[in-house]
């Protein structure tokens, strides 16, 4: 018997759990499983529910790791279409079954199949859901707005959050600072000009600043 201080799960910093589930990840993955909740616990070195914990939820926590969620449960429908859409934007056409599996998408394919009877059906519902709404993101002419007529909400949806945060390259506009590098770094998304100034919240008038640069801004608010 060794008589060994076990380490604290509170000593130990978000970064070390991310890596664990990114390397815990790529393990099973070689083996032809897939992360989670349940198959962490065969190969990671903390506990899954420290993490979920840690994290505000284990989905969360594979977000943070930039990770596919494998686990379909608890995904809302509207989570899965904001998903599909950014990976639909991202591509800038129809995205394929097999283009769920890999970033930006948050979720596989399968998740879709299981959740909609199949990816076509998924696909359908999609279109069905968002036939009305237009997203241009390279331009906002004039005929654009005219034809959106009513003015897009302030907050960002988080698919064009992501695109942003994406396109910036997860790094702050403002100092460069990127999360991968400092850790417990926030990035927001950030109105060039101004919501209250009638800035749109569109991705040409969005950036990517950490939480400090865009509180230093004075006029412009977070979001
Ligand atoms: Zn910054």
């Amino acid at each position: 018997m060794k008589f060994e201080l076990r380490k604290f799960n509170r000593d130990i910093m978000d970064q070390e759990l991310l890596d664990d589930l990114a390397a815990a990840s790529r393990q099973l993955q070689s083996t032809g499983k897939k992360l989670t909740f349940r198959s962490y616990r065969e190969v990671g070195n903390y506990s899954s529910s420290t993490i979920a914990a840690r994290f505000g939820s284990w989905n969360n926590a594979l977000k943070k790791a930039g990770l596919i969620l494998n686990e379909e449960k608890d995904v809302s429908i509207d989570e899965l279409f904001d998903n599909l859409k950014l990976v639909w934007i991202a591509k800038g056409k129809q995205p394929v079954y097999r283009d769920m599996s890999c970033p930006p998408s948050k979720y596989a394919g399968s998740t879709y199949n299981s959740r909609f009877g199949g990816w076509r059906n998924a696909l359908k519902k999609f279109v069905t859901a968002f036939e009305h709404e237009s997203i241009n993101l390279t331009s906002s002419t004039r005929e654009n707005r005219k034809r959106i007529q009513k003015r897009a909400s302030r907050n960002p949806p988080l698919s064009l959050r992501f695109f942003v945060l994406k396109r910036d390259n997860f790094r702050c506009n403002g100092c460069g600072r990127s999360p991968a590098s400092t850790s417990g770094l926030e990035l927001e998304v950030d109105h060039i000009q101004p919501w209250s100034k009638g800035g749109d919240t569109v991705a040409t008038n969005l950036q990517t600043l950490c939480f400090d640069c865009n509180r230093g801004k004075g006029a412009s608010l977070p979001f």
